[in-house]
Parts: structure tokens; C-alpha cells; sequence
């Protein structure tokens, strides 16, 4: 991975700044205002990358023989519960409600909006809270299919998931596609997961000519308290990110990351390895978008313009 290389890519947007980057996009048609920041449509081309994305992730995987597993965009509220993000990110959290009054409710709610009042006063929680990572249905799932086989457990999700993190940033998105592996296991098997997807990170931003880095890293956790469980995750090494530079030079982006949970879900949703122990778990994931906003802000905002390797390595044909 690209130490020392320039961040500018020849053909690239020249995007000075989010703000002309987030510009770029909407005008090339990639990206479609809502009205709500971190909140876009996607345009036919854009919506064509993120697929070859997708595509290119199967292909790198295709021997893995991960366990493909696809859920709604949203989980039940014992599950959010019992994964401890509230306690590390009540900040980052989407709660879905809905109206649960009677026709007076209804008549109050309405006259409220029509008085530019607020009307959300009658929304009830129902339960469901917005997928915060694709990992969190995987978890329940294997701790209530008992002891892992000797060799552990291996699966492959995609959601769109939520953050409430509004920006103008286009990388920092609201709703967004993320698709992950993950390895449950002893933790040795998990380990050796995660270095094998840093080396396979490697080949993956080689193929798509990316100017990437690896680095360690830590979760935006809430709070001062969060401070302490940033300074730990570093620490113990728990989390790396490969970074590539998008809407600011200086600030490289986070488009994939590894991560080592030790034994914390396995606790928390009672998984345990083939010895009865609680096992240990890992995810590595990306986020789709920010790596297709890593090729247009490094090879220009027309996919069918790029150099033709990195046509060929994103529509599986032999470069
Ligand atoms: P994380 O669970 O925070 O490590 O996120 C996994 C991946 O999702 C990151 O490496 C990013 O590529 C992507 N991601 C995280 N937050 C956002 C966001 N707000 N908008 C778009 N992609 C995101
Ligand atoms: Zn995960």
C-alpha cells in the first residue's frame, strides 16, 4: 500500500475541498440531493459501481466459503440491547417510531403540522432500531446454533446501514451500503483472519490503483469515558482502517476496517467455540460508497474513462 505516493491522482476530480467534491458528484450525476445532508439518491452510474463493488468483494471471497447472510436494514430492540452499543455510541443510534395514538392523537398530530408546530410528540418507539453494522443479525444467529465447529464459523453480510451523522462531507453519509465478513472462532483463527484480509486489502487497493494506507485506529466512541475506550482499542490493537484520501488531502478517509471484537459479542450473545468457551470474534468491512468516491476522486468522475485495468479488475475480466 502506498506509502509516499501522492494523494492527487492525475485524472482525478480535482476536489479541493468536500464542499467542491460533494459539488463534483452531484453534478457528474452520481450523487442526488434529498434536502437532508448525508441523505442521496444515486445516479445510474454511480449506482452501477457500487454493484461492481459488490462484485469484486464475491469475486476476492469467492474461496472463502463464508455462509452468505442477508437481513433487512433495521434490527429488533433485544438484539441492539445486548450488542452494547448504546453504551459507546447513543449518538450514532436511529430509533424507528411510529404513530401510536387514536383519532384525537391523529386530530392533535395533524393540527400540529399544519401549525408548523412539532408533531412528533405521538410517535411511539416500535422496536426496531436502523442497522448500525452489517455484522450486528450475524451474532444471535450463531450463539443459538450451539458450540462452533472446530473450524469456527465464517459469514458474509451487506446492509445499508445507519448513523446519525449529518455532514456535508459526501464520505459521511446518514444511510449507507456496507458489506463485511465475519470470522467466529478461537483466537488464533480469528487473528489470522484478520492479517489475511490486510494482505488481501493490499491486492484489492493494487487492482483499483488507489493511493491507500493502513492505519491504527480507534471508534468514535461517546463522551469523556469514550476517551478511555478509544486510548484501549489503540492499545491492545483492536481495530486498523485502510485510508485513502477523498475529500480532503489531509485527512485521509476510512474505507475499510478490521476489527477485533476479543470475546465481547461472543459474551454478549453467548457464543461459544467448540470447547465451551466464549469465543472470539472479528469483521472486516467496507463501506461501498466511499470506495466508489475513492475511484472517481482518483480517476476521474466517468467510469468509462478509466485506465482499462481498473475497468477490467471491476467488471471481472482478466486485465
Ligand atoms: P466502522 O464500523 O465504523 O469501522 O465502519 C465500517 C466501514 O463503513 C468504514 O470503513 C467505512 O468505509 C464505512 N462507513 C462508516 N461510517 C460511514 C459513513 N458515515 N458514511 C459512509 N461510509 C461509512
Ligand atoms: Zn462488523
Amino acid at each position: 500500500m502506498g506509502e509516499g505516493r501522492e494523494a492527487t491522482g492525475g485524472g482525478g476530480a480535482a476536489a479541493a475541498s468536500a464542499s467542491d467534491l460533494l459539488e463534483a458528484l452531484v453534478d457528474a450525476g452520481h450523487l442526488i440531493p434529498t434536502g437532508t445532508p448525508g441523505l442521496y439518491g444515486r445516479g445510474a452510474a454511480f449506482d452501477a459501481l457500487l454493484d461492481r463493488l459488490e462484485a469484486l468483494f464475491d469475486r476476492l471471497t469467492a474461496d472463502d466459503r463464508a455462509e452468505r447472510l442477508r437481513f433487512p436494514p433495521a434490527i429488533g430492540r433485544a438484539l441492539f440491547e445486548r450488542s452494547g452499543y448504546l453504551d459507546s455510541f447513543p449518538h450514532l443510534a436511529g430509533t424507528v417510531h411510529a404513530f401510536d395514538g387514536d383519532e384525537r392523537g391523529h386530530r392533535e398530530l395533524l393540527a400540529a403540522l399544519r401549525a408548523g408546530r412539532d408533531w412528533t410528540g405521538r410517535q411511539a418507539p416500535t422496536g426496531l432500531v436502523l442497522t448500525p453494522a452489517a455484522c450486528y443479525p450475524v451474532y444471535p444467529i450463531f450463539a443459538a446454533r450451539g458450540p462452533l465447529p472446530a473450524t469456527g464459523g465464517i459469514a458474509d453480510v451487506a446492509s445499508w446501514c445507519f448513523r446519525h451523522e449529518p455532514s456535508t462531507e459526501p464520505t459521511r453519509l446518514q444511510l449507507f451500503r456496507m458489506r463485511e465478513q465475519v470470522r467466529l472462532g478461537r483466537p488464533e483463527q480469528v487473528l489470522d483472519f484478520r492479517q489475511r484480509w490486510i494482505e488481501r486489502a493490499r491486492q484489492l487497493v493494487d487492482m483499483l490503483d488507489l493511493p491507500a494506507r493502513l492505519e491504527l485506529a480507534h471508534d468514535p466512541f461517546f463522551g469523556r469515558g469514550g476517551q478511555i475506550m478509544a486510548a484501549s482499542q489503540r492499545d491492545q490493537r483492536l481495530k486498523f482502517e485502510l485510508v485513502v484520501p477523498i475529500a480532503d488531502p489531509q485527512r485521509p478517509t476510512a474505507c475499510m476496517s478490521f476489527n477485533y471484537h476479543q470475546d465481547h459479542f461472543a459474551r454478549s450473545f453467548g457464543i461459544r467455540d467448540f470447547e465451551g468457551a466464549p469465543a472470539h470474534t472479528a469483521c472486516v468491512g467496507f463501506g461501498v460508497e466511499r470506495l466508489a468516491m475513492a475511484l472517481l476522486r482518483h480517476h476521474g468522475l466517468d467510469p468509462t474513462c478509466w485506465p482499462a485495468r481498473i475497468r477490467a479488475a471491476l467488471e471481472g475480466a482478466s486485465p
